[in-house]
């Protein structure tokens, strides 16, 4: 999708600081953290939204799920604990239209959030 800001990161138009990549998921920090870890993990394919997932992506999503898990113990930061989260359409708070796991740490969450 050429308008979209996040395929744009994934043909390295637009510069971030990746923490891992491979043919399918890119995972990078987020522009403006909100916690001392902030991490955007994202599938490489532009899938706007949870809402846009078909069987067809039964395969990343869960590969993405699992690289969280190592993410999170790479950069040692999986027993202290950290929150995903995907916020997903105009309530959920979603702002970048490309499917995306937030992955924070490094300080307590409150729960509810916002
Ligand atoms: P959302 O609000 O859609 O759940 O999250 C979008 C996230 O993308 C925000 O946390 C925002 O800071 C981040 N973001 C937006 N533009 C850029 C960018 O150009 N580079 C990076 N690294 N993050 C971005
Ligand atoms: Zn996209």
């Amino acid at each position: 999708m050429d308008s979209c800001i996040f395929c744009k990161i994934v043909k390295k138009e637009i510069p971030s600081e990746i923490v891992f990549e491979d043919s399918e998921i890119l995972a990078f920090k987020d522009i403006t953290p909100v916690a001392p870890t902030h991490i955007l993990i994202i599938p490489k394919e532009h899938i706007p939204s949870l809402n846009n997932l078909n069987q067809s992506h039964k395969e990343v999503v869960s590969d993405i799920l699992f690289k969280i898990k190592e993410i999170a113990k790479d950069m040692g930061i999986h027993e202290q604990g950290y929150r995903i989260i995907n916020n997903c359409g105009k309530d959920g708070g979603q702002t970048v239209d490309h499917l995306h796991f937030h992955l924070m740490a490094g300080r307590q969450m409150q729960w509810p959030p916002g």
